[in-house]
């Protein structure tokens, strides 16, 4: 148990999965927490049983961040408390069906929730930030962000979002004391997927993490000082290589004539 104070996290689902795992050991890490979600019940036992075993100050703040007045409540937090010194984005939704078989309407509300909630929390919590010369961000993206030919488009498409932006955040913020961390979980054994309608145990346990396993290795990440975390790639070099590419492209991207591939008999 660490004993330093290092301010307050503010966590974003942390009534289950991943969140409350990041909510026990952020506070082991001596951490006070506010721990954000909708199921209050939850929360406040989670609370209690932080406080009884860290002695850490835990608030709860119950919010759907899929509603705009609750979403503006915990933006309002983020702006006014000083002691935040880490934003957890981790709240998600997410499910395996194609586009055919999904609703739009549902699509939306993911979107809202991964993407929109996401970008608001941050907006919210950047300029205390960067005013006093630190904080931490830790974005729960997915490997789908990379292979969003894995679960649903819209899914893989909102972690990408999550991804891009954490990379521009790290680029605009790095140089104002701004730690910038995105986790890309492959699949971890959560409520996450029942809810999405494909229960973990119908996966090949070859490719589940336990969540707690998860946690301690993005943290690991964190403490490595690394910007992306891919917990369950053992050949970290085939990301490397990725990245490299994607480096050496972006001079290129951009040019005054079409490439020669491209050009029409007039
Ligand atoms: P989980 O156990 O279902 O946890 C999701 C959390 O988000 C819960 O605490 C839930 O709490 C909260 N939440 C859901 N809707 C919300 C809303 N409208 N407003 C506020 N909070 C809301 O799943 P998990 O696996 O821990 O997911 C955490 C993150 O990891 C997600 O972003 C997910 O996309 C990402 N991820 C998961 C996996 C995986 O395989 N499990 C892999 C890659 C990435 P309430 O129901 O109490 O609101």
């Amino acid at each position: 148990m660490d004993h330093t104070h290092r301010g307050t996290a503010l966590i974003t689902g942390a009534s289950s999965g991943i969140g409350a795992i990041y909510a026990d050991r952020l506070a082991r890490r001596g951490y006070d927490l506010i721990l954000v979600a909708r199921n209050r019940d939850k929360l406040n036992a989670l609370a209690s049983r932080i406080t009884d075993e860290t002695h850490r100050e835990v608030e709860v703040l119950d919010a759907d961040l899929n509603d705009r007045q609750s979403l503006a409540a915990v933006e309002h937090k983020l702006r006014q408390d000083a002691s935040i010194t880490l934003l957890v984005n981790n709240a998600g939704v997410g499910t395996h069906t194609p586009l055919l078989d999904s609703d739009v309407e549902q699509m939306t509300q993911m979107i809202e929730l991964n993407v929109t909630a996401l970008t608001r929390l941050t907006y919210a919590a950047v300029p205390g930030f960067v005013a006093r010369g630190k904080g931490t961000i830790i974005n729960i993206s997915s490997i789908t962000s990379i292979a969003p030919e894995v679960l649903n488009g819209v899914y893989g498409a909102s972690k990408a979002f999550v991804l891009a932006f954490s990379q521009s955040l790290h680029h605009e913020l790095a140089g104002k004391g701004i730690r910038v961390q995105a986790v890309l979980p492959g699949a971890t054994a959560t409520d996450f997927w029942a809810l999405g309608g494909l229960p973990v145990e119908h996966l090949d346990p070859a490719i589940v993490m336990p969540a707690t396993d998860m946690v301690d290795a993005a943290l690991a990440g964190l403490d490595q000082g690394e910007l992306i975390t891919i917990p369950s790639l053992h050949a970290i070099e085939t990301w490397q290589v990725y990245e490299d590419a994607r480096r050496a492209m972006s001079g290129q991207l951009s040019r005054n004539v079409p490439a020669p591939r491209y050009a029409t008999a007039r």
